[in-house]
């Protein structure tokens, strides 16, 4: 894996090759330590995403995440690259990268979000990971990676992937595990899985936390998940129409 554009400490090297102006000042770094977690990203970037803007979507991010998980315990190490590229070449190249947690060799957790994601919700997504990691949570990759996707907005719902499922279905938990790694069929797995999580946390009322320990033969089934999901949508729907009407 490579992280382009990631923190490079400008040492001088009698090796390397002088920097041009322009590159040394992309190497200048802004560094915000809060003490719950130490944010490096380049100066230069400041200009797609400014340092209050970043803040605030690591600030909100996180305390999302604390609300529904408790506090973190350890201090985070945050990047911000221009992207994240994976070099296998199976992964889909119509998948961008948004963001990954990684644990560091002495234990730190690293959340990086790619430059054009640090704005909205990958950074969510990533400290529900990294909460996961801490809490010594492991459920299955399909269903983290599910319920990463709805702590992505405050209510859970994510319209992105509820539309892939309208319009390709979910997958069985039984085709999930048949899947290797990443393949083409990459957000429908996520949307499968957000659909579990969805339907247990919202409308059977389970606690996320809770449906995170849950075995796979405990889960109900995605299609069943998706059924119930469907069906609060269209009443939803029909009591909004209701209301316009009295509304006028
Ligand atoms: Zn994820």
């Amino acid at each position: 894996m490579q992280i382009d554009g990631q923190v490079e400490t400008p040492a001088d090297n009698a090796d390397e090759p002088k920097r041009t102006k322009a590159e040394q000042k992309r190497l200048i770094l802004v560094e915000i330590d809060t003490g719950e977690y130490r944010l490096q990203y380049p100066l230069a970037f400041a200009q797609n995403v400014s340092a209050l803007e970043l803040y605030a979507a690591i600030e909100a991010g996180m305390k999302r995440v604390e609300d529904l998980l408790g506090p973190f315990e350890s201090k985070l190490e945050l990047l911000v690259p221009g992207q994240i590229v994976f070099d296998d070449p199976s992964f889909p190249s119509h998948l961008g990268i948004a963001g990954l947690t990684q644990e560091a060799d002495d234990g730190t957790i690293q959340v990086v979000v790619s430059l054009w994601a640090a704005k909205g919700s990958t950074w969510p997504h990533e400290f529900f990971h990294a909460r996961l990691r801490e809490l010594e949570l492991a459920p299955p990759r399909w269903l983290e990676e599910g319920a990463a996707h709805f702590v992505e907005s405050a209510n859970g719902f994510n319209e992105e992937l509820f539309e892939l499922l309208l319009s390709s279905g979910p997958l069985s938990i039984e085709d999930i595990s048949k899947i290797r790694g990443i393949s083409d069929k990459e957000m429908r797995v996520r949307a499968s899985g957000w659909a579990v999580v969805y339907y247990l946390n919202k409308i059977r009322g389970k606690k996320l936390q809770h449906v995170m320990l849950l075995q796979e033969v405990d889960l109900p089934s995605t299609a069943e998940a998706f059924e119930a999901i469907k069906e609060e949508r269209n009443k939803m729907m029909e009591s909004n129409a209701s209301n316009k009407i009295a509304v006028f």
